[in-house]
């Protein structure tokens, strides 16, 4: 009897076993649209089997199996098999995410004709056919020895002469064979990206693919440039999940049938199959949005190391500020540690000032001396950048006589003022309302707007300097790339003087007229409850730091803060991550945190607080006699206790050894399934949480 063994997309950690009397060993990896309840599912053939633990009567036939594309490989499977272990999920979930929305849907893309990839180099002009597999149009310098530039070897507009260390960068990717990891460590200009280049050419010269992976940011198309032209006859692809549905399937049957020469794409595009992938990058690789916040809470960075040690390849993580686990690596040996010390132009760093605020009055949050600043900055015709890491125009409205304030209804959140539209609005749930003409309690008109988002600094700085152009950038004003990609030409076309922004400036763009930079309001995270908060902050500034400043005319940076002598900010001022990173991990190591430790949270989310809690309690109950070398917590409410109306509570599992959590998490997992739950509660596990 031909059965075949189908991961379907449910809830439910196993496979479905159907009758397929036509298939065989080339159909595993293939989709297949079977009959499920009333109607029809479509899932990816696993395995082959002769016999069912189901009755024969029982088995239903498979409707097709689709063999319109090339069946997923070996490789591929392998790595949603490790994610549906690894994150507790159902390998028919992990299948079903990492598959392009269309072909999770059993549809195909109409693939247009392929069109002849030139074989010629364009840029040396010089024709030359490819030993590669997949024909493109490299370089002629090999990259690993990109040493060995020479302008006899570019005729044309030459590639930057590498540094030592950039150099020794490139070599160290290609000197050993098979696995390695490493962290190249350097700030922004430090010239991370050509290495990424150099070594992405070296392996599309060996007819290799390479996977890229940057952060989920809408600035992707800088860097996506910069790729296309610096290979302008490779197969380039891109996925994001804010492509059209077609293309992106598209990218993927691209990828997965070899044409493919370099993915660039965001955290799913860890999932990309790739036949010849000889190389991967993750930039960035310290960004939280690697990590997934639901459904499957994956962490495409540790996902990405996992799939280099399976395929035997090497894999570079790249950051300014490295996250703490990969530091950590990189300090204990595990991780190669690839430094680039100095910037690739001759550009200073940018000059770090702390601006003590305890005993100035300062004039709607700012300082005197970032209003001079500004002001200098104004007068010269540079750029300045007033950092603000929240968005609206206050966090909340409130009315001092009676003490109303606007809350969410289904939230434990209040509700922000928008000015801009006239809206309060909960930042978790999206809730708005109109903002009241009084107060609903006790019909006060004078209603206060309480604290500062970058709305209210917009204004502010409009009124205090009414000859600046001020332009704001927050998700409100760059809700969708276009209008991301218009405040970008505005603000490189020189026609705003003053940036008010969120973190969304933070990252990957290279501002030439902003010479200033102020962080306002940064001291909350030095305090806040999550341990990683100092980990964020620092990244956060070191990045925004990181925009000003060009080679004729350093940047500056003022950091208002009423804790001047603060470790986090005296690091800053020294621009020494090491020392930063190294204090950290201390106390994380002393705290039992991690990387020093391994975590899980279990959490859930029910009508009432009591049905949340009682759940975990009885999870924690069926854990007891499971936990070996495993800690667990109390279950608490969460810190946002209340969204959607709903009650959500946590419990933490902590052990030194992941081998020992991974081992306890699948026998918990079984018995989390069989638990009894009220009507509408629904739990999930997140393994290696980064928000608590
Ligand atoms: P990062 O990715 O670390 O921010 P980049 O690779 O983007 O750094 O380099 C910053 C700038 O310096 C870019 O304009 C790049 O073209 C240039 N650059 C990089 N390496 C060199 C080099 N060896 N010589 C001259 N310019 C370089
Ligand atoms: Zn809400
Ligand atoms: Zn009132």
């Amino acid at each position: 009897m031909n059965i075949v063994r189908v991961a379907l997309d449910l809830p439910l950690p196993r496979l479905f076993d159907y009758l397929a009397p036509d298939s065989d060993e080339s159909d595993i990896g293939r989709r297949v649209t079977v009959p499920f309840g009333t109607g029809s599912r479509t899932g990816v053939i696993i395995e082959l089997a002769t016999a069912s633990e189901q009755p024969d009567a029982k088995l239903k036939a498979v409707t097709s199996i689709l063999r319109d594309m090339p069946a997923l490989p070996a490789e591929w499977l392998a790595l949603c098999e490790f994610c549906a272990r690894y994150y507790q999920t159902p390998l028919g979930e992990v299948t079903s995410f990492a598959l392009p929305p269309m072909l999770r849907r059993g549809k195909l893309p109409r693939i247009k004709k392929v069109k002849e990839i030139a074989v010629a180099c364009p840029r040396s002009g010089i024709p030359g056919t490819q030993s590669a597999p997949a024909p493109s149009a490299r370089d002629t310098v090999p990259g690993a020895g990109a040493g060995d530039i020479t302008s006899e070897t570019v005729p044309q507009p030459a590639l930057p002469q590498l540094m030592a260390a950039q150099q020794a960068a490139v070599a160290a990717i290609f000197d050993t064979a098979g696995f390695h990891a490493m962290l190249l460590h350097g700030v922004t200009g430090s010239g991370k990206t050509e290495v990424y280049l150099r070594a992405i050419d070296a392996v599309l010269a060996k007819g290799g693919q390479a996977l890229m992976l940057v952060p989920e940011i809408a600035l992707t198309s800088q860097l996506e440039g910069r790729v296309a032209a610096r290979f302008p006859g490779a197969h380039i692809v891109c996925a994001n999940s804010g492509m059209a549905d077609a293309a992106r399937a598209r990218g993927f049957i691209e990828a997965l049938s070899g044409r493919a020469e370099i993915v660039l794409g965001t955290r799913l595009a860890v999932f990309m199959p790739l036949p010849r992938l000889q190389l991967i990058i993750v930039d960035e690789e310290h960004d939280a949005s690697f990590k997934q916040q639901d459904g499957l809470r994956y962490s495409a960075r540790d996902v990405a190391v996992w799939r280099a040690h399976q395929l035997n390849i090497p894999i570079v993580l790249g950051s300014a500020t490295p996250s703490l686990e990969t530091f950590h690596h990189a300090s204990t040996g595990r991780y190669r540690l690839l430094e680039l010390p100095e910037r690739a132009v001759a550009e200073a760093m940018p000059v770090v000032r702390i601006v003590d605020t305890r005993r100035e009055k300062l004039q709607e949050g700012l300082s005197a001396a970032l209003l001079a600043g500004l002001q200098q900055r104004l007068d010269r015709g540079e750029q300045s950048l007033v950092f603000l890491n929240r968005r609206g125009y206050a966090p909340v409205l409130a009315c001092p006589p009676c003490g109303w304030i606007s809350r969410c209804q289904r939230c434990a959140a209040n509700l922000v003022l928008h000015l801009a539209d006239q809206r309060l609005r909960c930042h978790h749930c999206g809730f708005e309302a109109l903002i009241p003409r009084a107060c609903p309690d006790c019909g006060n008109v004078d209603l206060l707007p309480f604290g500062r988002g970058t709305q209210r600094l917009e204004t502010m700085l409009a009124e205090r300097f009414p000859e600046a152009r001020v332009l704001r950038i927050d998700r409100d004003s760059a809700s969708t790339p276009k209008k991301w990609q218009a405040l970008l030409a505005t603000i490189h076309a020189g026609e705003a003087d003053i940036l008010v922004g969120t973190q969304m400036l933070a990252k990957g763009h290279d501002f030439p007229l902003l010479t200033l930079v102020g962080a306002v309001g940064a001291d909350a995270a030095l305090f806040a409850a999550d341990f990683r908060a100092p980990e964020r902050l620092f990244a956060q500034l070191m990045q925004v730091g990181g925009r000003s400043g060009r080679a004729d005319l350093p940047g500056e940076v003022l950091i208002q803060t009423e804790y001047p002598d603060h470790p986090l900010y005296r690091a800053l001022v020294d621009h020494d991550y090491v020392r930063f990173a190294r204090s950290q991990l201390d106390e994380r190591r002393i705290a039992g945190f991690p990387p020093f430790s391994f975590q899980a949270m279990l959490r859930a989310e029910a009508r009432t607080m009591e049905q949340s809690l009682a759940f975990l309690a009885a999870a924690r109950n069926a854990a007891e006699a499971l936990a070996d070398g495993v800690t667990l917590y109390d279950p608490v409410p969460m810190r946002m206790q209340r969204l959607m109306t709903l009650e959500r509570g946590q419990l933490l599992v902590e052990s030194l050894s992941r081998p020992a959590l991974q081992a306890f998490l699948a026998k918990w997992m079984e018995q989390l399934y069989a638990l009894k739950m009220p009507s509408g509660l629904r739990w999930h596990l997140d393994v290696d949480p980064l928000e608590f």
